[in-house]
């Protein structure tokens, strides 16, 4: 391993062009349907010890100007990306600078749905709702947990009743809160994993959506440091493992096979909600918010399987008869040729193929007598 010093002077973020998104393979990104993530500012003043983001980008925060941060929402709208997710560390830090992105997309008419991360102890109703009249349509917290010693070991510098007071403005606001909780903690016991549970139902009545990850102590992290010392075992060093949906760590309370299960057990109540809508769905009596989470969330499933084992590149060539060369037909037959790499039936396949080649995201090609599928690389 080889570690380089510190940089002396962090990067200036105002004298940096947009990202060249034109190098990557849009399409691929597009057909997997979630929001496009975009940065405003880059650093972190606080000290969460099981943070890795703030060791890569510094403690002092340094901001894009609102023009700017602007041009590259309108470049991602005209790339017709579904929604951007703001993805600084603390975009609501600063007043002037949230408000200043929000008059900037106001100024602009700019008509589009974005998302963004913050801290409970960040916002205000003001705040989200000015941010809700630019077009915010979700916030996302990250709370940890519910147990207040163990916030406090974590330094998260938060409390329950901000968290509470944080969910009731989005409420009010019409910004949907969405709150994380980590399992795996220094003190984390089966009492506390109960007691985060028990929260994130209180916050869900509230009108919040929540959900787990399992801790992943990334080098240099304190709580990586100090291990020994927060009673953490850390059971791998094997970074695959570092995806923070599967345990990783133990503490002197609750073993990783305990966590798993309770990241096992809100998975399957998950998949449960999901079945009910499906169910819903065939007899009619699904909202029309329902049925679009469930088809969106099954193309993202759907397109994501089929490339992560490259379904289309192996399979997505084959002769056909130039006067036989219907779309439809062609689109049936292409998921009959790789709805099994999914787990799901060739008509559903069909669906979402069709959903990925409206939105642009998939194309073909016919040369002499052989029609060849892809992921479109450029919008
Ligand atoms: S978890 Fe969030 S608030 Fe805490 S240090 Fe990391 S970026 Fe900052």
């Amino acid at each position: 391993m080889h570690v380089t010093p510190a940089r002396e002077n962090p990067v200036d973020v105002k004298s940096l062009p947009i990202p060249a998104r034109h190098l990557l393979p849009l399409g691929r990104y597009k057909a997997l349907n979630m929001p496009v993530s975009m940065t405003t500012s880059r650093g972190c003043p606080f000290k969460c010890i099981f943070c890795v983001g703030r060791k890569m980008v510094g403690s002092r925060v340094r901001y894009r100007a609102p023009v700017s941060v602007v041009d590259e929402m309108e470049y991602l709208k005209g790339l017709d990306f579904p929604q951007v997710n703001i993805a600084d560390d603390l975009f609501t830090a600063s007043k002037n600078h949230c408000f200043g992105v929000c008059d900037e997309i106001e100024a602009r008419g700019l008509d589009l749905k974005w998302s963004s991360f913050a801290r409970v102890d960040l916002v205000s109703y003001e705040l989200l709702k000015k941010m809700k009249g630019a077009g915010c349509v979700a916030v996302s917290f990250g709370v940890e947990t519910a147990n207040p010693r163990i916030l406090k070991t974590i330094r998260k510098g938060i409390t329950i009743e901000q968290v509470e007071a944080a969910v009731s403005a989005c409420a009010d606001a019409g910004v949907l809160p969405h709150l994380s909780f980590i399992l795996g903690l220094p003190g984390e016991t089966p009492e506390t994993i109960e007691e985060t549970r028990t929260f994130g139902e209180k916050l869900k009545a509230m009108g919040a959506s929540y959900g787990f990850h399992l801790l992943a102590p990334f080098p240099g992290t304190e709580i990586r440091e100090r291990a020994q010392e927060l009673g953490i075992r850390i059971l791998t060093n094997d970074w695959r493992e570092y995806h923070a949906n599967r345990a990783i760590v133990e503490t002197d309370g609750v073993d990783s096979a305990t966590m798993d299960g309770v990241a096992k057990q809100w998975k399957d109540e998950f998949d449960e909600y999901l079945g009910e809508v499906k169910m819903k769905m065939e007899n009619g009596t699904a909202t029309p918010q329902e049925a679009w989470q469930l088809v969106s969330l099954e193309n993202t499933v759907i397109n994501c399987d089929l490339m992560m084992k490259s379904a289309i590149e192996k399979n997505g060539a084959w002769a056909v008869s130039q006067r036989r060369c219907d779309q439809d037909e062609l689109l049936a037959t292409l998921a009959k040729r790789v709805y099994d790499y999914t787990g799901y039936p060739a008509a559903r396949v069909k669906d979402s193929l069709k959903w990925a080649m409206d939105a642009g995201a998939l194309e073909y090609k016919i040369s002499g007598e052989t029609v060849k599928w892809s992921w479109r690389d450029h919008l």
